[in-house]
């Protein structure tokens, strides 16, 4: 079987059973005997989920990044490899970014006597979650490292493209949880209540002038109220209401503005309506940060495989990778993958083509990369 189809193979067969953030028990078994066949050599963390093995000798450490969770998602592509697990999806194609790794390992494994230094390649469970990457640091995953690297399929980008950034690229990301809390009452006497419906729908609208109406038009920002619920039937007027939503942000004081206005927004109608507004806020990962000279090498190390590359657009959505780039310097890179679907679509359906040719370049920036750490 060549290489390109090996690859492959282990990405249908990951396909088939996805799995969600922290329960990626069988994945981390599938990978860790691939790896284990190929004869890497693991680096033992004490986590549940998720593998490190690590390929050379010598001091210098680059580390190579995959993620390996899946999405609750019904899988809506016919394909004989879609998904078994019912409401499970690699919806985002950590499947894909997972067969891209194990290449990468597999090609620096044929050559490890060659290499400068030692890779340490990283299966890290729950990205979807946003826990994934702090759990594999604290379990020592980047002792010594000097430089990471990791990918994200593009699905709007053609297979053969690559796009990077030096500087802020995924966004900050936070979740917000709003209760409304009212006053029930029948439905025909509404002025014995407080309407906590009305009140939330009110907020709703408020919110939409927070990006619109009180940022630089220049910042990037999104707010977006993404569930509401409130009331079990008909005739009855909810004592409470709860809203929640996520707001992308790049820069930091942007991200404490908004915050402040929604607050404020929050307190306001609160007073104005007699009803009791408490916002909660989650924070996610940070904004993505790439090194700017890692992020120019990784796109050199690119144009030289052959790759068209360009400079990347900012990215609105969150990519906990960010954590491991607060830690210690590196670079994240998207590569085409042309679904017609996006990320997180019941019909996402990435072109494999580019998975062969995505582990070819990172073995080989992994290895560029100990020559310059
Ligand atoms: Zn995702
Ligand atoms: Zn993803």
């Amino acid at each position: 079987m060549s290489f390109a189809q090996q690859l492959i193979d282990w990405r249908r067969e990951l396909h088939q059973y996805p799995e969600l953030s922290l329960q990626e028990f069988e994945t981390t078994r599938r990978v860790r005997q691939w790896l284990e066949e190929a004869g890497l050599r693991f680096v033992p963390v004490s986590l549940p989920t998720g593998v490190v093995v690590e390929v050379g000798q010598g001091e210098k450490i680059i580390a190579l990044r995959a993620d390996i969770d899946a999405l609750p998602i019904d899988e809506a592509v016919d394909v004989p490899f879609a998904s078994r697990n019912k409401g499970v999806m690699h919806a985002c194609g950590h499947d894909i970014h997972t067969s891209v790794m194990l290449g990468a390992a597999l090609l620096l494994k044929e050559k490890e006597a060659q290499l400068p230094g030692k890779v340490r390649i990283l299966f890290q469970p729950a990205e979807e979650n946003f826990g994934g990457a702090k759990r594999l640091i604290a379990a020592g995953a980047l002792e010594n490292v000097s430089a990471i690297f990791g990918m994200h399929n593009e699905p709007g980008l053609p297979v053969g493209a690559f796009a990077t950034r030096g500087g802020p690229f995924y966004a900050n990301v936070d979740r917000l949880v709003i209760e409304v809390n009212g006053k029930g009452a029948h439905a025909a006497r509404p002025q014995e209540g407080i309407d906590a419906i009305v009140v939330a729908s009110q907020l709703v609208v408020a919110l939409q002038t927070v990006a619109s109406r009180s940022v630089d038009t220049l910042d990037s920002v999104v707010l977006s109220v993404t569930r509401i619920l409130g009331g079990n039937t008909w005739n009855v007027l909810p004592e409470k209401v709860e809203l929640e939503g996520t707001l992308r942000t790049h820069r930091q004081d942007v991200r404490e503005h908004v915050k402040a206005r929604v607050n404020a927004i929050a307190a306001g109608l609160a007073q104005a309506f007699n009803a009791d507004i408490q916002v909660h806020w989650h924070a996610g990962p940070s904004a993505l940060v790439n090194d700017a000279q890692w992020a120019a090498f990784a796109r050199d190390v690119a144009d030289w495989h052959g790759y068209q590359t360009k400079e990347a657009d900012l990215h609105m959505g969150g990519e906990d990778f960010a954590v491991y780039l607060e830690q210690i310097p590196g670079a994240f890179v998207s590569i085409g993958s042309a679904s017609e679907y996006g990320l997180h679509h019941p019909a996402f359906n990435p072109d494999e083509a580019l998975i062969e040719d995505a582990s070819r370049y990172f073995a080989l920036l992994a290895e560029k990369a100990l020559l310059h750490a």
